[in-house]
């Protein structure tokens, strides 16, 4: 038996077969030789993906032309030209013919020569065709892959995944019913695949660093995403130890998740607001189960990364009605697309961003993209028409940000009243604190907002310089420094000196180690993944919140994170000695 030992990523104990998933991950360009009779075969593939290819290119144009910019849409068309070009095609082909050898190496080969060639021109405009090359090549060998690729969609057997790396639209695309667990060498808490892991309840340990070379298909293995441990291959005592784990932790839960329904107040008679994260729209019957009284944070861009649906207003419609009709009138936040960082959109942005976090993320994107956003604001403002619907923009890093994006959101309401699609008129358009230029200025922002949301995993990711995705930094992605402590404590002070209440729907908002902090320094809403619900709120309900202030005030003291959490230890000891 071996131990590995991760980042509790998503609670919960497994046990099960291992599959190992790495084309994916490490996607080399297969260099085959052929015989003449295999020719005709791979010629046929070859002219099969460019055209599949060229499909996908006039999709995508055609939407351009609808709803993005001129720029954007010449784009397109210029990459389907090239794709649908003869000359290009009739290259490949004679080098595929020639040399006897598979369509994806004659693709790859072609595609090489003429970047080198244009890359190594005097004319700039010459020089700019090279990056066109590589993404119309690029489709095709996607395509051509493709062919031969297994997809996590395609899993028919119930398997505990190990995967180097995972993106997000994978952990969206794969089948979850047969994924009993997630093992993961890179990634960290905050990461978005592990957020969807724990939206999905499939226990996770990521940031293992070697387990792709420690595990391999078919060992049996204990996922313990509530320690960060995973078993190879464990003896029969081991096993039937954490057979017994597994039947206490679910005692455990069942017992809380029959007191979900109680409301979260405090010993000292004080009611907080509990919500539920979602990420798709079946995730609000779920919110629903685990007692969440609305939806705090939709992350709309999920329904955007979904590669099997286009994502045009019809289609966001829909999605939205169906969690505010779910929701029956409770309140649900639907923030405007997040792309950019680790959920690139394929069709607008490239992996081959410098700093993604610091780049073209969130509302930057939808405010370069006014008819795609405009798109997005309709149908949201139609959905309003449901239920209690309030709007709110990521990555607000200042108030020519927000004023910009209230714009646009006036002119889509003038669209709606054109069409005669009705709205609710008096919808709510709030801003998340996640950078912090916007904490420091949240005295001007919070004059043009109804509220604030406080998104704590990327609050500290630019506060604290940590990459929340990168398992080699993890360590320094401490919730609790006093940075961050101080931070919070004036984006809420601020924003109850304006009168607008704050929420938090960072991950910080559904750790029960931090619940007594959050109440003592006055969050008014808490946002989480719909499990965490009711571990948090069986800690508000057992606190008094006259002793959480006490113990923010001392908190805000703290030089350091360490002395924070043994602070809040120590008070978690008095306060809930059975936890
Ligand atoms: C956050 O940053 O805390 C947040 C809620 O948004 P996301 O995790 O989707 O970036
Ligand atoms: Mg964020």
């Amino acid at each position: 038996m071996k131990k590995l030992t991760g980042i509790p990523a998503s609670s919960g104990i497994v046990f099960g077969r291992a599959f190992l998933y790495l084309e994916d991950n490490f996607p080399e360009i297969p260099r085959n030789t052929i015989g003449k009779d295999q020719v005709g075969g791979e010629r046929r593939r070859l002219l099969g993906a460019i055209e599949e290819a060229a499909r996908e290119l006039k999709a995508l144009n055609d939407r351009a032309v609808r709803e993005m910019s001129k720029e954007q849409a010449a784009i397109f068309e210029t990459h389907l030209m090239m794709m649908e070009d003869d000359d290009f095609t009739d290259q490949i082909l004679k080098r595929l013919e020639t040399d006897l050898i598979n369509a994806e190496w004659a693709v790859r080969k072609i595609s090489d020569d003429l970047i080198r060639k244009l890359a190594a021109s005097t004319d700039s405009y010459l020089r700019e065709r090279a990056a066109d090359i590589s993404d119309v090549s690029g489709r095709i060998l996607t395509k051509l892959l493709s062919i031969t690729k297994f997809s996590l969609a395609d899993l028919e057997e119930d398997v505990i995944l190990v995967v180097h790396d995972l993106l997000p639209s994978e952990a969206l695309a794969m089948n979850k019913e047969r994924v009993l667990g997630l093992v993961m060498d890179m990634g960290s808490r905050t990461s978005h695949t592990a957020i969807l892991a724990r939206a999905f309840e499939i226990p996770a340990v990521l940031g293992l660093s070697t387990a792709t070379r420690e595990i391999k298909t078919g060992d049996l293995l204990v996922v313990n995403g509530a320690d960060g441990v995973v078993l190879i291959n464990p003896d029969e005592k081991n096993l039937f130890q954490y057979e017994q784990a597994i039947h206490q932790y679910h005692a455990m839960f069942d017992g809380l998740l029959a007191q979900t329904a109680l409301p979260a107040e405090t010993t000292d008679g004080c009611r907080f607001r509990i919500k539920a994260n979602i990420e798709t729209p079946g995730e609000s019957e779920q919110a629903r189960r685990f007692g969440a009284e609305g939806i705090g944070l939709y992350r709309s861009e999920f329904l955007f990364l979904n590669p099997e649906e286009v994502a045009d207003e019809e289609t966001q419609f829909r999605a939205y009605s169906q969690v505010v009709k779910t929701m029956e009138g409770r309140p649900v936040t639907i923030r405007t697309l997040d792309v950019g960082g680790d959920k690139l959109l394929p069709e607008f942005q490239s992996a081959d961003e410098k700093n993604p976090l610091l780049g073209w993320r969130a509302i930057r994107f939808c405010l370069s993209l006014p008819e795609l956003f405009k798109t997005q604001l309709r149908a949201i403002l139609r959905a309003s028409v449901y239920g209690n619907v309030a709007i709110m923009f990521p990555m607000i890093s200042g108030i020519e940000e927000l004023e910009q994006a209230l714009d646009i959101l006036e002119e889509a309401k003038g669209e709606c009243r054109r069409r005669g699609q009705a709205y609710a008129p008096d919808i709510k358009a709030g801003t998340m604190i996640e950078i912090p230029s916007a904490a420091m200025t949240a005295d001007i922002l919070a004059e043009k907002s109804d509220f604030f949301s406080i998104g704590t995993n990327d609050l500290i990711q630019y506060t604290l310089a940590v990459d929340r995705g990168n398992e080699r930094v993890s360590y320094l992605a401490q919730p609790t420094h006093p940075a961050v402590l101080r931070l919070l404590k004036g984006i809420i002070d601020t924003a109850h000196e304006k009168g607008i209440p704050v929420a938090m729907c960072g991950e910080l908002a559904g750790d029960t180690a931090a619940t007594a902090l959050l109440l003592g320094l006055g969050l008014d809403e808490f946002s989480m993944t719909a499990a965490s619900i009711p571990l948090v709120k069986r800690i508000i309900r057992g606190a008094a919140l006259e002793n959480c202030r006490a113990l923010t005030e001392e908190a805000l003291q703290c030089s350091s994170y360490h002395q924070v959490s043994a602070l809040v230890e120590a008070w978690m000891n008095r306060f809930f000695p059975d936890d």
